[in-house]
């Protein structure tokens, strides 16, 4: 039975792990946050002591940790406690430059390792219908496959080590802006007198539809059940949001890219999350 460590048991690593559980495959979870491990009981997961016990125990380590921050401080432990051979999978989203360094320094000391951040949120990940979006060697990747198989419905190998980043953070930045766009159409629709129902069952089955409105419908009770129909609760939180389009931020003003739209989003969720509503699923930017 392979032996898996999972690092990170927040909104998403919850779900994650749970469904890696069910199958015949041995887990062995690790959080700093104690209350991470109450939404794993009844399960089959094994609660490591600390962060060296996971490492010893696990063939292949997961991450799922907030930020690079997080990312480099907790591989920096795994490169020095594991011994060639294991494989590490970094399923958080963080910049290019820390994916692509802590890889390095994995590699050198014998380390299999990819990138592969996630896209499907919260749902997504209790589901197991996540998109994985993978960077790293084919070999690897090929050998990591049944692991987004059980946790997901998708991946994508897009390229070298931190093409997964790289890919993660073009997708969101869409996402935030479309989000954006979708609550000025659906005002739009409001302020000239129409049945938003209405408005949601044509946009859905014409050219404007895309994810925000026909899996995610901004609007409370339009379309699918989403965070609006729970004032905004739970989601993928604005804060998040707000990180990845600093990521996006930072990676064009590396590359000299034009991202005039990105840019006026990324203000947008950044003047939302300084003003306390960080923690408000992203969607809620319809309302500023
Ligand atoms: P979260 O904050 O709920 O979970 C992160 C977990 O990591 C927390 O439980 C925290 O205690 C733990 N942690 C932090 N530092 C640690 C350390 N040094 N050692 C061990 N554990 C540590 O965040 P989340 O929503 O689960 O997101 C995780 C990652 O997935 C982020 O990078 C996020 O951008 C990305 N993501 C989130 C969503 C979403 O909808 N929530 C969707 C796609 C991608």
């Amino acid at each position: 039975m392979k032996k898996i460590g999972f690092i990170g048991l927040g909104n998403m690593g919850k779900g994650m792990s749970i469904n890696l559980s069910k199958e015949n495959l041995q887990i062995f979870g690790y959080d700093i946050n104690n209350n991470a491990y109450k939404n794993l009981k009844n399960h089959n997961i094994l609660i490591a002591n600390n962060l060296k016990n996971l490492i010893d125990e696990s063939e292949i380590i997961i991450t799922m940790l907030p930020d690079g921050l997080a990312v480099g401080k907790v591989w920096s432990e795994i490169i020095t406690y594991s011994t060639p051979g294991k494989y590490i999978v970094d399923c958080s989203t963080i910049d290019v430059k820390t994916s692509r360094f802590v890889q390095m320094q994995a590699k050198e000391k014998g380390l299999m390792t990819l990138d592969a951040p996630v896209s499907g949120g919260v749902i997504g990940a209790d589901q197991g219908t996540l998109t994985f979006m993978v960077g790293g060697k084919s070999q690897i990747y090929n050998e990591m496959k049944f692991l987004f198989e059980i946790m997901g419905k998708n991946s994508i190998l897009c390229g070298e080590e931190g093409s997964g980043q790289s890919a993660k953070i073009c997708n969101n930045m869409l996402l935030a802006s479309t989000m954006i766009a979708v609550g000025e159409s659906f005002n739009l629709g409001k302020n000239l007198g129409l049945d938003l129902n209405k408005l949601f069952e044509v946009i859905s089955t014409s050219t404007g539809s895309c994810w925000a409105v026909n899996s995610y419908c901004p609007i409370k009770g339009i379309g699918p059940i989403s965070p609006a129909d729970k004032n905004y609760e739970g989601g993928f939180a604005t804060a998040l949001m707000y990180k990845d389009l600093g990521l996006a931020v930072d990676a064009a003003a590396e590359t000299e890219s034009n991202i005039n739209y990105g840019i006026q989003t990324y203000k947008k969720y950044k003047y939302l999350t300084e003003n306390k509503k960080g923690n408000l699923d992203f969607s809620n930017i319809i309302n500023e």
